[in-house]
C-alpha cells in the first residue's frame, strides 16, 4: 500500500545574467504589485544584489522595501529581529539575499509570520536555495522554542521562487562553488548508505525516482567537472540547475537520506574539530566522500578525481588538519552516527554496519592520499 503524500516544490525560477533587476517584473507575474517587501541580507550582499532587487520592486510597484542585516549568524535572535520587521512594515514577501545563513533566517521569519519567501543565492556553497527546511545553530532555546544541542533543522516548505543571478554567481570566490559541487556528489555515498538501511531493513522507505534522478545529476557532474571550473557556459548551467533543484529531488525521494550519510557524520566529526572555521560545510563533506566511498568499495578515485578538477579540498592539509588530528576525528565517526540514530533510528550506514577502528581509518586515509 502507498500511502498517498502532498508534495509541493519551489514555485518558480527566474534565471539568468541580470536576474536580480527582473525580480519586480517576476513579482508580478506571481500576482504581487505593490505593497511591502522585506530583504534578508548582510553588509555585502546588499552592495551586490540587495540594493538591485529593491530598486526593481521599487519600480514595479512596491511601496516599502525594508532592509534586515544579518549580523549574528544563523540563531533565533536574528530571526526574532527580523519577525519584528516583518510585523511592523506588514511585508507580504521577504527576500533572503546572499549563502545559507540569510536565506535561512529569511524562510524561518516569513514561514513563522505568514509571508512568502524568495531565495537568492549570490553563492553555491550548499543546496539550501529551494530546500523545504531552515538550519540554525544549537541554542537552549531554538526558533522552534526547543533545546537544541547540535545544529537542527526547521521544517518550513518550499520557497515561492528562486532567483539564481550567472553573472552575481560566476563572479563569487570559486571556493564556495568547489564546495557546493563536493556537497552534491557527496550523494553518491548517501545513495549506497541508503541502500544498504533498506537492504537491512532498518528503513522501509526507498526511493528508486529519486536516487536514478539523483545518479544522473551525479553523474554528469563528475564527467563535466573540469568545464565546469572553467565556468563553460552549458556545464555550469547545469551545475547551478542541479542545485538549485534539490528541493524537488528531495521531495521526489520522500526522505532527506537522499541529501546525507556517513560522508556527512564524517564532515561533522571534522567540523567538530579545530578547523570548524577554517573550512566550508563541503569541503568537510569532501573529504568524508572520498574516506567513506573507499570503505562503502564505490570507485572513490573517479570521485576523487571530480573534487581535484573542480578545485576542492581533498587532502588533511588543505582543510587545515594535521594527519594524526584528523585520523582521530574520522575515528569518532561510528560515534557521531549511532548518536545521530537517537533522533532518526533509521540513519544506518556503512559506519553502523561495518567495524572502523583507527588503523582503518588510518589505511583508508593514506591510500587515498588524505594523508601522507
Ligand atoms: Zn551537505
Amino acid at each position: 500500500m502507498v500511502h498517498s503524500q502532498f508534495l509541493n516544490f519551489c514555485g518558480g525560477f527566474l534565471f539568468g545574467d541580470k536576474a536580480v533587476d527582473e525580480v519586480g517584473v517576476m513579482c508580478r507575474q506571481l500576482g504581487y504589485v505593490k505593497g511591502s517587501a522585506m530583504i534578508v541580507c548582510d553588509s555585502i550582499t546588499w552592495e551586490i544584489a540587495g540594493k538591485r532587487i529593491s530598486d526593481s520592486l521599487r519600480a514595479s510597484g512596491f511601496e516599502t522595501v525594508e532592509k534586515n542585516m544579518v549580523e549574528k549568524g544563523a540563531v533565533r535572535e536574528e530571526v526574532d529581529k527580523a519577525r519584528g520587521r516583518i510585523k511592523s512594515s506588514k511585508a507580504a514577501i521577504v527576500f533572503g539575499v546572499g549563502g545559507g545563513v540569510n536565506i535561512d533566517v529569511a524562510k524561518a521569519s516569513a514561514f513563522i509570520e505568514g509571508a512568502k519567501w524568495i531565495t537568492v543565492p549570490t553563492i553555491f556553497a550548499a543546496d539550501a536555495m529551494t530546500g523545504i527546511n531552515a538550519t540554525f545553530r544549537g541554542e537552549e532555546k531554538g526558533v522552534d522554542g526547543k533545546a537544541h544541542q547540535g545544529d537542527y533543522d526547521f521544517r518550513v516548505g518550499p520557497p515561492l521562487a528562486c532567483v539564481v543571478d550567472n553573472e552575481i554567481v560566476r563572479s563569487a570566490p570559486w571556493r564556495f562553488q568547489a564546495a557546493g559541487f563536493a556537497d552534491y556528489v557527496a550523494k553518491a555515498c548517501a545513495i549506497e548508505d541508503w541502500k544498504l538501511a533498506y537492504a537491512q531493513k532498518m528503513t522501509d522507505h526507498y526511493s528508486e525516482y529519486g536516487v536514478a534522478l539523483a545518479n544522473s545529476h551525479i553523474s554528469y557532474l563528475i564527467e563535466n567537472a573540469a568545464r565546469i571550473r572553467k565556468m563553460e557556459t552549458g556545464p555550469f548551467e547545469a551545475f547551478l540547475k542541479a542545485l538549485m533543484n534539490d528541493g524537488f529531488l528531495t521531495q521526489m525521494s520522500g526522505d532527506s537520506r537522499i541529501l546525507f550519510g556517513s560522508e556527512h557524520v564524517i564532515g561533522q566529526a571534522l567540523m567538530e574539530g579545530e578547523s570548524r572555521m577554517k573550512s566550508l560545510h563541503g569541503e568537510q563533506v569532501a573529504i568524508g566522500t572520498i574516506i567513506m566511498s573507499r570503505l562503502q568499495g564505490l570507485d572513490w578515485k573517479v570521485l576523487k578525481g571530480s573534487l581535484e578538477e573542480i578545485g576542492a579540498p581533498t587532502t588533511a592539509r588543505a582543510i587545515g588538519f594535521d594527519s594524526e588530528t584528523l585520523v582521530m576525528a574520522i575515528a569518532r565517526g561510528p560515534e557521531i552516527n549511532r548518536a545521530w540514530m537517537h533522533d532518526r533510528p533509521d540513519f544506518y550506514t556503512i559506519l553502523t554496519h561495518k567495524d572502523f577502528t583507527e588503523q582503518q581509518v588510518r589505511k583508508i586515509a593514506k591510500e587515498t592520499g588524505v594523508i601522507e
